[in-house]
């Protein structure tokens, strides 16, 4: 966002950035997984940008605390909100909120050391874990459960979560999906960086019948080859009763979660294994059904989706009409999909409507500083 605004905007704006926590990156520091060092090099970039004449960074300050929406409108041509979504949906199922029941968000917010998350408590004593939506964000809680744990020293993994892996029972992460494989909300490089990583096994009976998904009835054609492909990869995957010993990750599919249950001094996940009902213990469940925002204090908020409400990145009020000066962009914006690419195309719109509405001349000159 702030690389977007110096390339684009005359070199005599200046840009603060605003940021709660002790340190910069927000998804990228503490979201994305701790070994994916390439993804993460994109870091470098942004401190470059915040290294940049004009660009001032504020630490440790909260909008609508230390500083208020209006505070910011007031000093500043423009505010853009990238406040992003750092929380898990709720899941609304019986026994959801029971302990252990852990959003992946959260697990893997806590893992990559973010202060809100610190100290958890994550019981890895039992031998099973699952996983309920098989988005990208399970595929990474199941490789960090099941990697080496040394993989992860000297990453931005906290050394608490590298020992507790060192010291985890788990065996085998099951992660389970309400829909078919053609519907798999993962990617396939997610996938085979899976299985490169640790056995990943699916049950042969998941890959068919009328929750598999018909591949055919979807209109899309990009999205027809990317399913066809994944349909491909989990059809050579081994057979969940061939697995080697040692740990391993389980794919179901068509299995949707009907209630989970506390047992035996963990957990028991009730599913709907096509048609019959089935349970699995374990000691974790870590619900991974996609993300949601968090309202900022003066800022318009759309409690339902999650996200500012907006058109084209220019945030709209109670009636409907754009607030001048007032943007949005990323997660926030447009609700938790995509990858980093997606977001950097994002914040090109907003930066487009910001700048149109500069010449326009809708944007009200600072009037303290
Ligand atoms: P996601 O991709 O939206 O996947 C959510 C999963 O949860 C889907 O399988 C969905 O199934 C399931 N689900 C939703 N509601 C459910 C419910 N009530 N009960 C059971 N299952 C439910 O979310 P995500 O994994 O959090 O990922 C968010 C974004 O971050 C994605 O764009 C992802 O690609 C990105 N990301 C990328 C990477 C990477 O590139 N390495 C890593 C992590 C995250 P249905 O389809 O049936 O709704």
């Amino acid at each position: 966002m702030v690389s977007e605004l110096q390339n684009r905007i005359d070199v005599r704006a200046t840009i603060d950035v605003y940021e709660r926590l002790p340190e910069t990156g927000g998804l990228v520091r503490f979201g994305v997984a701790p070994d994916h060092a390439d993804t993460k090099k994109v870091q470098e970039q942004f401190a470059k940008s915040r290294k940049a004449t004009g660009v001032t960074t504020h630490l440790g300050v909260r909008i609508g605390e230390d500083l208020t929406h209006e505070d910011l409108a007031g000093s500043h041509h423009a505010v853009v909100y990238a406040v992003g979504s750092l929380h898990g949906r709720d899941l609304d199922l019986p026994g959801a909120d029971l302990p252990g029941v852990t959003a992946a968000a959260d697990f893997v917010a806590w893992y990559n050391g973010h202060p809100d998350f610190a100290g958890r408590a994550v019981d890895l004593t039992h031998e099973r874990v699952v996983v309920l939506g098989n988005g990208n964000v399970a595929l990474d809680v199941a490789r960090v459960l099941t990697a080496d744990p040394d993989t992860f020293t000297g990453t931005d993994m906290t050394e608490e979560a590298v020992t507790a892996l060192r010291d985890s029972q788990v065996r085998e992460v099951v992660i389970l999906a309400r829909r078919g494989p053609t519907h798999a909300a993962f990617t396939a490089p997610e996938l085979l960086g899976l299985a490169r990583t640790v056995p990943v096994v699916v049950e042969p009976g998941d890959l068919e019948g009328p929750e598999s998904g018909a591949v055919d009835e979807l209109a899309d054609e990009q999205a027809r080859f990317y399913r066809t492909q994944k349909l491909a990869l989990l059809q050579a995957l081994p057979a969940a009763g061939s697995a080697p010993e040692g740990r391993r990750v389980v794919l179901r599919f068509g299995t949707p979660p009907t209630a989970i249950t506390a047992s035996d001094g963990g957990l028991t996940v009730a599913f709907d294994d096509h048609g019959a009902p089935s349970e699995l213990a374990c000691g974790l469940v870590l619900p991974s059904i996609g993300l949601r925002g968090t309202s900022v204090p003066g800022v318009p908020y759309d409690e339902a989706r999650g996200t500012i409400p907006n058109a084209d990145g220019r945030v709209l009020g109670p009636d409907g009409a754009a607030l001048p000066g007032v943007y949005v962009a990323g997660w926030c914006k447009r609700g938790p999909t995509g990858v980093i690419g997606t977001n950097r195309f994002d914040a090109r719109g907003t930066v487009d409507a910001l700048i149109a509405d500069f010449h326009a001349g809708l944007l009200t000159a600072p009037s303290a500083e």
